[in-house]
C-alpha cells in the first residue's frame, strides 16, 4: 500500500449527488478495493495516474478546528461516497473519528456508510449526535465471493454483527444492499439476517463501466462460469433490472418494510 500524506483544503465539500448537501472523504483511494468500484476515477483528478485502485491512500490533513457544528444544520452529510470512512488505516489514523468529533452538536443528518466492522469504534460517538444513521452495504453472505469482489472489506458476517451491535446502541441503522449482482445477491437472505436490526434497506444494481466490465467478468467466468452468458445479456439487455426491481418491491411490501430501490438503468456501458 503506498501512502502518501496530503493537505486538503476542505475535508466536508459540496455534494452532487441527489439529497446528500456535503460529502466527507476523509481519505483520497480505498483499501478495500472492491472489483466493481465506481470511485476508481479519483486516480485520474489526485495525481494517481498509473497507480491502481486499492493499492494507494492519501491521508488527507486538515485543520479540524476549522468544521464548524453550526454550518451544517438542516443539511444531509454522507460519510463517505469515494472512499470508506472505516479503513484499516482509519484506526492508525484516525480521520474519520477526529472529523465526528468536531461535529458534535450539529443538528444535520448524517448518514455514515461503510463496509467494515470497524464502525463499532465509534458507537459512543454517534450516541452524541441528534440525527444520524450507520449503514452497512453488502452484496453477499458468501464469505469466499465477497473477498474475491471487495479483498480489503470486513467479512460479510463481521458487518451484519457490526450493524447489530450499532443497532443494539439505540443508533437507527440501514442495509445497503450494493451492488446487486444478477443471480448471485441473494437479497432475502440478507434481510432474514438483518431485518431485526435494519431500520430501512437500499438497494442499487451492478453498474458495469468500462473500467470494470473485463473485471466482474473474469470474476464471474471464474467462480460463476454459468452465469457468464447471462451476465453478457444484461449488459445488452436492461430489462432485466425491471423484473428484478419489481421482484423486491413486491418482497418488500410484503415484508413492510422501509426500503428504497436506487436501480441506475443508464448506467450500463456499451462498450
Ligand atoms: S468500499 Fe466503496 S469506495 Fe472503497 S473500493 Fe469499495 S466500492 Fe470503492
Amino acid at each position: 500500500m503506498k501512502i502518501n500524506f496530503r493537505e486538503a483544503k476542505s475535508i466536508i465539500t459540496k455534494s452532487n449527488i441527489p439529497s446528500v448537501d456535503y460529502v466527507i472523504n476523509p481519505y483520497t483511494g480505498c483499501q478495500h478495493g472492491c472489483i466493481y468500484c465506481y470511485a476508481e476515477f479519483m486516480i485520474r483528478f489526485t495525481g494517481h495516474k498509473g497507480d491502481k485502485w486499492g493499492e494507494f491512500l492519501d491521508i488527507k490533513e486538515f485543520n479540524a478546528a476549522k468544521i464548524k457544528p453550526e454550518k451544517y444544520h438542516g443539511k444531509r452529510i454522507l460519510l463517505s461516497s469515494v472512499t470508506d470512512p472505516y479503513l484499516p488505516l482509519e484506526k492508525k489514523y484516525q480521520n474519520t473519528r477526529r472529523i465526528l468529533e468536531r461535529l458534535v452538536g450539529t443538528d444535520a443528518v448524517i448518514s455514515v456508510l461503510t463496509k467494515s466492522k470497524l464502525v463499532t469504534r465509534d458507537i459512543d460517538l454517534f450516541k452524541k449526535f441528534k440525527n444520524i444513521e450507520v449503514g452497512i452495504s453488502i452484496s453477499t453472505l458468501d464469505a469466499t465471493f465477497a473477498r474475491k469482489i471487495e479483498r480489503g472489506a470486513s467479512k460479510p458476517s463481521d458487518r451484519l454483527e457490526a450493524i447489530k451491535n450499532v443497532s443494539e446502541a439505540g443508533i437507527p441503522t440501514y442495509t445497503f444492499v450494493s451492488p446487486f449482482f444478477p443471480e448471485i445477491t441473494d437479497y432475502r437472505a440478507i434481510i432474514e439476517e438483518t431485518v431485526g436490526y435494519t431500520h430501512r434497506y437500499m438497494f442499487e444494481n451492478l453498474n458495469f463501466r468500462p473500467h470494470n466490465i473485463p473485471r466482474i467478468l473474469n470474476i464471474i467466468k471464474e467462480n460463476y462460469p454459468t452465469l457468464l452468458p447471462i451476465y453478457q445479456e444484461i449488459r445488452k439487455d436492461r430489462t432485466y433490472w425491471d423484473v428484478v426491481e419489481s421482484e423486491i418491491r413486491d418482497y418488500c411490501e410484503k415484508m413492510k418494510l422501509s426500503y428504497s430501490i436506487e436501480f441506475h438503468h443508464g448506467g450500463f456501458s456499451k462498450t
